[in-house]
């Protein structure tokens, strides 16, 4: 069965899409613990982070790397944080998160909240810094 995010990839769920190439998928999470929260994810379909195979495990990193310079420059933060949880999406996903303090890396917080329209210019702005 396909995962939501094998829906999105697929086009018959939206998301506010930052990048994809012909294996990884970006967009920004819809309930964000900070704006700029992002999910990258491989286009197969694997449930647990550690089971995909060596090639896409690497390449799905180097992938967030990219996507993490380009939240960088355009979300003023202390750094950009990562996160593997996976409770919630059985398609394995890494959280990249703008951090300021330790309550920003904390799914249990208040989340924040954006607009569509912030939802939409925020991933166009992201999606312009991963190609300069
Ligand atoms: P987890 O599986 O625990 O890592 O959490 C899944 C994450 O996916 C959560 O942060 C959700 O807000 C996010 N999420 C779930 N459905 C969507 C969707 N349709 N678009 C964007 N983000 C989503």
């Amino acid at each position: 069965m396909d995962s939501i995010f094998t829906k999105i990839i697929k086009g018959e769920i939206p998301s506010y899409k930052i990048s994809e190439n012909e294996n990884f998928f970006a967009f920004l999470d819809i309930n964000p613990n900070a704006k700029g929260h992002t999910l990258v994810i491989p286009k197969k379909q694997v449930d647990k982070l550690f089971d995909l195979d060596e090639q896409t495990y690497t390449e799905l990193f180097a992938y967030t790397k990219k996507v993490a310079a380009a939240i960088e420059k355009v979300i003023p933060c202390n750094r950009v944080g990562l996160t593997v949880i996976g409770l919630e999406v059985p398609h394995a996903h890494v959280h990249l998160i703008p951090l300021n303090t330790m309550s920003d890396a904390s799914f249990s917080k208040p989340k924040a909240q954006l607009s569509q329209i912030e939802f939409i210019e925020l991933a166009a702005k992201i999606s312009k810094a991963m190609d300069s």
